[in-house]
């Protein structure tokens, strides 16, 4: 029986609940492919306006990515809003601002209305790894104000150490409405809620073949889903399935440690406001305590697809380097999963032929980005596509390199590597 990846998401995780196999043939208005953030919230969405809603999860709910992130809830996109401005025009930008906005607001929505106990909270710190990375940070603040956000704060070198227990940075960009949540939680809630709401849930039931057409057929090994409507919401895992969509996103893997229960009072000497961390470092650091007081401790990036043997040792070092005196800290789990990458780290949303949907590659934001795509498309579906078709526009290149690209790419990231080393 297929499991969550060991974690400890997995170990705190507060349902339980199984979800049969496929077995047979079914017809239905629309078949999700996939179960995680983006293939619940199109599929809740979709049930809540009285469609047929099928979904299949190739393992069980939430074993991907979207049950083992960081849970932090970022503000914007994976870059620089002026770059948006040049990809999709000032309008088309002010778009992208707003769903992002709106991607934020639906976790609190979803939360609220379904009921889903998983740990929200709220306030975010993008801090600056380098004295440098400072420039960074006043020019963030100013573009988001130009956006009309304005509940953040600049703080200096003082100010985040009293806020964070590390010498290891310069200052930060405080925010209100970032903030973290327990993932893996956060997903069974969406599932409980799509079931509630009608929609008809398989685990352990890999789509294995599409076929379009007005009466599209998806195949699995115990039976087939007959749709008018597509949805393709693997990310990182779907692999091969929808040829035009394999080679625009890149499967990149990211790990993260979780110490023992530290104490409240440790807890608060590590992170004062219990605040989402991250650095500014091209291969960040994540860091956020969970509701027991561990330290969550996430980063690397690993694009050759193969896991380390033992991740202990593999993390352990990154995190002692921002955190020394969590040398005695018992560390209790260490685990990876596989997110999604675009070329330009825009989220890479669209349609392919008449009723294929899809969203995918949001590039290290999608804990909030992928629950906004998943309503997007169930928007689309229903026919407002309008905040869809702002997404849609932006028209994604494959990544170079064909066969080689994994490796090309690993190059590429030595490269950051080395960068984030150099002062
Ligand atoms: C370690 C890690 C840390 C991260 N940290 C953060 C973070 O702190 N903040 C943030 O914003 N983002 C973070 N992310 C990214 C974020 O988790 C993802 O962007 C988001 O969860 C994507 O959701 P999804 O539903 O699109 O994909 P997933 O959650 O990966 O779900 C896809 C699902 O589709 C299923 N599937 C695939 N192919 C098939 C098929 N053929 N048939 C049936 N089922 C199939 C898979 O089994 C999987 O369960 C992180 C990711 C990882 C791995």
């Amino acid at each position: 029986m297929s499991q969550h990846t060991p974690s400890y998401y997995a170990a705190s995780a507060n349902d339980d609940s199984r979800h049969p196999k496929l077995d047979g043939d079914l017809q239905t208005d629309v078949c999700v492919i996939g179960g995680g953030y983006t293939g619940l919230s199109a599929a809740l969405h979709l049930a809540e306006a009285g469609f047929d809603v099928v979904l299949l999860e190739g393992e069980r709910i939430g074993w991907g990515a979207s049950g083992r992130n960081g849970g932090q809830i970022c503000t914007a996109y994976n870059k620089p809003m002026d770059e948006i401005e040049v990809l999709v025009g000032k309008e088309g930008a002010q778009a992208f601002w707003d769903v992002e906005v709106m991607a934020k607001q639906l976790i609190r929505e979803r939360v609220e209305k379904h009921n889903i106990d998983c740990d929200l909270t709220w306030g975010y710190l993008h801090t600056a790894a380098k004295p440098s990375h400072m420039r960074w940070v006043t020019d963030t603040f100013d573009e988001w104000a130009r956006y009309g956000y304005t509940d953040t704060e600049v703080l200096d070198k003082t100010e985040v150490q009293e806020r964070v227990g590390t010498e290891a940075y310069h200052g930060a960009l405080w925010e209100q409405n970032g903030g973290h949540l327990h993932p893996l939680n956060y997903v069974l809630g969406l599932a409980r809620a799509a079931k509630e709401a009608g929609v008809q849930i398989f685990e352990e039931t890999r789509a294995t073949d599409v076929q379009q057409g007005a009466n599209a057929k998806i195949s699995t090994p115990s039976g087939t889903v007959s749709a008018t409507y597509i949805i393709a919401a693997g990310n990182g895992y779907l692999g091969n399935l929808i040829p035009h969509l394999h080679h625009r996103v890149m499967p990149v893997k990211s790990f993260i440690l979780a110490t023992e229960p530290l104490g409240e009072e440790q807890a608060r000497s590590l992170i004062r406001d219990n605040d989402s961390v991250t650095d500014s470092n091209n291969i960040c650091n994540y860091i956020r305590l969970s509701a027991d007081n561990r330290m969550l401790f996430g980063g690397r990036a690993n694009y050759t697809g193969m896991e380390p043997k033992d991740l202990f040792p593999y993390m352990r070092p990154r995190m002692l380097r921002i955190f020394p005196q969590l040398a005695d800290a018992r560390l209790d789990y260490c685990w990876g999963g596989t997110l999604a990458i675009t070329l330009d780290r825009m989220p890479h949303v669209g349609k392919v032929g008449d009723n294929l949907f899809f969203a995918h590659g949001y590039s290290g934001h999608g804990v909030a980005l992928s629950g906004m795509a998943g309503k997007l498309i169930a928007d689309a579906v229903q026919g407002t596509a309008e905040k869809f078709d702002v997404m849609a526009r932006i028209k994604h290149q494959p990544f170079p390199g064909g066969p080689i690209r994994m490796p090309m790419l690993a190059i590429g990231m030595l490269y950051y590597k080395l960068k984030d080393m150099m002062s």
